[in-house]
């Protein structure tokens, strides 16, 4: 039952919502056919704390493929199946400033910079433990569902999309075969980074992801441990740095918390050891991010005063 006196937070992402339903700006992603069809104007925004509370709004419950936001899971997962060292031989972490498809490698070493754009993305791919690709798989969703609190799927159609057109990202990983980052042949990377790229979530998957990062890697509500707690400051260190494509300077000079969006119009934002921040909106701006979500996340961080480098 509806409780007598609303919650001021409730109030808040309420009016947030309508204020900011007004911003119809940018255009959902098209280069994977099957993304073009989303309906533009779905907007949620999930606020859960680490003590368990949830807060949502709008299309809360809307199914949307991951896309990026999946990478710095994914990037947790390669930390915890290798350690440190051999994931640091295989991916860097650099910010490039570069959109999330350049095929840009380190000079050298043939490092992608970092985890955050799809080299790293595919390097980070192929360092998922498993003796078969089934195997494999089951590790990623087995993880991103931890993260989640439930057990989440994949969008055939939009995998089947992008492994149907995803010549780009083939590219990169025969690049990353080349110089010796990914051993033999790429594909079986390609395959789990489209299938992983197309988990199904909603908003407040999101925000509950986001919230298992600020809670030290244990879900807030399951209790259970996602991710060993000393891979979350490597996993938001990289967020920081590279999470939003190349608005990743001007996200944390206005913004200021670790994030990651994705093209399917999600984005993660988190606050450690208090919250994490889930917003969906699939009309992109032309970096690639959510256009609400980026100004609803500039909002929220100005009225609440998340920044993390605010004075005390
Ligand atoms: N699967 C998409 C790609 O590799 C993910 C892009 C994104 O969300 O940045 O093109």
């Amino acid at each position: 039952p509806p409780s007598a006196t609303p919650s001021p937070i409730q109030a808040y992402l309420d009016t947030l919502h309508r204020e900011f339903s007004g911003l119809t700006a940018g255009e959902v992603a098209t280069y994977i056919p099957e993304l073009a069809k989303v309906a533009p104007d779905g907007f949620g925004i999930v606020l859960a704390t680490v003590d368990g509370q949830v807060y949502e709004v709008g299309d809360a419950r809307h199914a949307f493929s991951i896309q990026s936001v999946s990478k710095p899971f994914v990037y947790g997962i390669a930390l915890e199946d290798n350690g440190r060292a051999r994931v640091e031989q295989a991916i860097g972490m650099e910010p490039t400033g570069d959109p999330f498809n350049a095929i840009s490698l380190e000079p050298g070493t043939g490092r992608p910079l970092n985890p955050m754009i799809n080299a790293g993305a595919i390097a980070a791919a192929a360092l998922v433990a498993g003796t078969t690709e089934a195997a494999r798989l089951a590790r990623v969703l087995d993880a991103l569902s931890a993260f989640a609190g439930r057990p989440l799927d994949i969008d055939q159609a939009i995998f089947e999309s992008e492994r149907d057109t995803g010549h780009r990202n083939r590219a990169i990983g025969h690049m990353l075969r080349n110089y010796g980052i990914v051993d033999g042949d790429p594909e079986p990377a390609l395959g789990l980074y489209f299938r992983q790229c197309a988990v199904r979530v909603d908003c407040r998957d999101l925000a509950l992801m986001a919230a298992t990062l600020a809670n030290g890697g244990v879900h807030p509500a399951t209790g259970q441990r996602a991710v060993r707690s000393e891979f979350i400051e490597p996993m938001l260190s990289l967020m920081t740095t590279c999470g939003m494509y190349d608005y990743s300077g001007s996200w944390v000079y206005n913004v200021g918390l670790p994030a990651k969006s994705g093209v399917g119009g999600g984005i993660i934002a988190v606050l450690p050891g208090q919250l994490g921040i889930g917003v969906y909106s699939p009309r992109l701006d032309e970096r690639g991010n959510s256009a609400r979500g980026v100004a609803v996340c500039r909002r929220i961080s100005a009225d609440l005063g998340l920044h993390f480098l605010q004075p005390p």
